[in-house]
C-alpha cells in the first residue's frame, strides 16, 4: 500500500475546511494554537513510518496520556486496578461530574478525566516522582526524550476548576489515596506532554504489536492488557462521540482536547492525526474527517 502518496491526499482533502471547530481556550495556553495546522503520521508493523503535513510539531497530547498512564498503571498494578474505576462508555462529556454522585465517586472509565484522575492516584502511590515515572514511561514508547510544556501544565492548574471539583468529590468518597494538590500535578503534567504526530505513532506501536515495544522487543503490557487498552479506547476513547467514532472510522481511538487523536488497527499500524480545531465533544475536526477519509481510502478497519 502506498501510504505517502494517501497521506498526502488526505492532507489535501482536509485542507480547505482546516479551522473548522474551535481551539480548546478553556485551557488558555492552547487557546494560542493557531487552528489551521494539520498533521498524520502512520506506522506500520513492519516498521515503516510514514507522513504528511505538520506531522513533526510538537503539540500539547492532552488526553492522549490517558493511554499511556493506563498502560503504566495496569503494568505496575494488573487487575487491582480496576477496584476503583470502571469499564464503561460514560455517554457524558470527559469533564462531566455528575455520574460520579450516582456511582460513589467510581469512574465509568479511565479515559474520561475522573477515571484518568483515579489512575493518576495510583501512579502517585507507586513512584516516588510519578512525573518523571510518565516521562520517562513515554520517552521509552518513542526512544526519544519527550518533555512537559509547562506553561500548558501551569495554564490548566490555574484554571483546571472542573478537575479541581472532580478530584476533590473522589476524594470525598475516600476514593483517593493521595493529596489532592499531588494528584492534579501530575494529571495536569501528563496533559502537558508535547509529542508530535509521528511520535506519537511510535509511541503507541505496542498496541498494535501485542503488547511489545517493537524498538526494544520488551514488554510494555500483555497481549492481554494491550487488546483491553484497545478494548477501552473503541468503547470510550472518545468520550461521548465513541458511537460515532465507531460508526464513521472503526478503529480503537483516543483524542486529546490539543487536537491529537491515535487510531490503532491492531497487528497493522498506527495512526495519528493533529488539528488543534475542535468539535462540540473535543474531538478535532479535520482529525476525525482525516481519520474517515484513511480508513475509507485503505479500506482497513477492525470491521
Ligand atoms: N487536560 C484536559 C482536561 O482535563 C484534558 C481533556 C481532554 O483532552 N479531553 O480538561
Amino acid at each position: 500500500m502506498n501510504f505517502a502518496s494517501i497521506l498526502e491526499a488526505i492532507a489535501d482533502e482536509v485542507r480547505p475546511s482546516l479551522g473548522d471547530g474551535k481551539v480548546a481556550d478553556y485551557i488558555p495556553a492552547l487557546a494560542r494554537v493557531p487552528a489551521s495546522q494539520f498533521g498524520i503520521a502512520v506506522r506500520t508493523t513492519d516498521g515503516r513510518e510514514v507522513c504528511a503535513g505538520d506531522a513533526s510539531t510538537p503539540f500539547s497530547i492532552q488526553s492522549i496520556s490517558k493511554v499511556f498512564t493506563l498502560s503504566l498503571a495496569m503494568q505496575q498494578l494488573g487487575d487491582g486496578l480496576w477496584d476503583r474505576i470502571g469499564r464503561e462508555p460514560s455517554g457524558d462529556p470527559f469533564n462531566s461530574l455528575v455520574q460520579l454522585e450516582h456511582e460513589q465517586g467510581k469512574p465509568r472509565n479511565p479515559f474520561i478525566n475522573a477515571g484518568a484522575i483515579v489512575v493518576a492516584d495510583r501512579l502517585v502511590s507507586q513512584f516516588a516522582n510519578p512525573k518523571e515515572a510518565v516521562r520517562q514511561f513515554v520517552s521509552s514508547l518513542c526512544e526519544e526524550e519527550v518533555g512537559f510544556d509547562e506553561e500548558v501544565a501551569r495554564s490548566e492548574a490555574a484554571t483546571g476548576f472542573r478537575n479541581i471539583a472532580l478530584a476533590n468529590f473522589i476524594k470525598s468518597f475516600g476514593k483517593l489515596d493521595n493529596p489532592v494538590a499531588d494528584v492534579l500535578d501530575l494529571y495536569f503534567h501528563q496533559c502537558a506532554l508535547s509529542l508530535s504526530c509521528v511520535q506519537l505513532a511510535r509511541a503507541c506501536a505496542y498496541l498494535c504489536h501485542d503488547g511489545r515495544n517493537p524498538l526494544c522487543d520488551q514488554p510494555v503490557l500483555t497481549d492481554r492488557q494491550a487488546r483491553r487498552v484497545n478494548a477501552l479506547m473503541l468503547t470510550c476513547g472518545t468520550y461521548d462521540a465513541a458511537g460515532e467514532f465507531a460508526f464513521r472510522i472503526g478503529l480503537p481511538s483516543k483524542s486529546g482536547v490539543g487536537g491529537g487523536i491515535i487510531a490503532v488497527l491492531p497487528d497493522r499500524l498506527t495512526v495519528c492525526v493533529w488539528s488543534p480545531a475542535l468539535g462540540p465533544s473535543g474531538n478535532s475536526v479535520a482529525g476525525m474527517r482525516a481519520l474517515e477519509l484513511f480508513v475509507e481510502k485503505t479500506k482497513l478497519s477492525v470491521f
